[in-house]
């Protein structure tokens, strides 16, 4: 599905998701109050303005009110992304995703009305964290404070078992929800479903159930 998606502030992070999002396809329009940013990036994007994102009638007159989304990725400037922020919402933005650089920021952006935050240097870092230390892990998604799904090489111990044998679910209250053997992709597989050594598995579950699972 081709969606129209606005990024504000062409920062190494902005210009990163403008150019990906493009790569996939999407309809970009990248803004910037800085006009060599703006003109750098124009030829990889569908339009690129230089307007600043806390002047209202500037925001209109591009039309961000008929975007999907819209990812306000201002971040030292404080003012600028929070005010932004209500800016995109004012104008009646359907999705607003914002960048923040610390909890406050983002507790403030929340409450400014956008839909999404994120935390790109902290979660970044805590994916490396968690890469260095478990050796298995391969890429880890907080669904929420509670809940993680877990992309791992299979612990050896479970290998050459069917999942009915392993007793996966009952055992440690987690979901296997996919096994790539061999190149093969096995989604949502079912009771007779072997687990080879060096197999990969994505399972989804209660942080403390994937850490017992982790440590099997
Ligand atoms: P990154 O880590 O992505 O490089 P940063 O936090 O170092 O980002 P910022 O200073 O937040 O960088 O700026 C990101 C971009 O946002 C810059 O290109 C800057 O020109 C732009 N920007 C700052 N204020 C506004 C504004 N009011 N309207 C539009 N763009 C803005």
């Amino acid at each position: 599905m081709i969606q129209q998606i606005a990024v504000i502030g062409l920062g190494r992070f902005g210009t990163a998701v403008a150019r990906t999002l493009s790569d996939l396809g999407q309809e970009v329009l990248a803004i910037d109050v800085d006009e060599e940013k703006v003109q750098k990036l124009a030829p990889q994007v569908t339009t690129a303005v230089v307007a600043n994102v806390t002047d209202i009638d500037a925001m209109r007159a591009v039309g961000i009110r008929n975007v999907d989304v819209a990812v306000v990725a201002v971040g030292t400037e404080l003012k600028a992304s929070i005010v932004g922020t209500m800016v995109m919402k004012e104008l009646g933005v359907k999705s607003i995703v914002a960048k923040a650089n610390d909890d406050l920021h983002g507790k403030v952006l929340e409450k400014v009305g956008a839909d999404r935050v994120i935390y790109p240097e902290r979660d970044t870092g805590a994916r490396l964290a968690r890469m260095l230390t478990s050796t298995n892990i391969i890429e880890q998604i907080d669904l929420d404070p509670n809940y993680s799904m877990v992309e791992m090489v299979a612990p050896s111990h479970i290998a050459g078992r069917t999942l009915a044998a392993l007793n996966i679910r009952a055992r440690f209250g987690v979901y296997i929800m996919a096994i790539r053997s061999a190149g093969r992709m096995i989604v949502a597989p079912g009771g007779d479903d072997v687990i080879h050594e060096g197999d990969v598995v994505v399972v989804i579950g209660q942080n403390d159930n994937l850490q017992r699972f982790k440590r099997l």
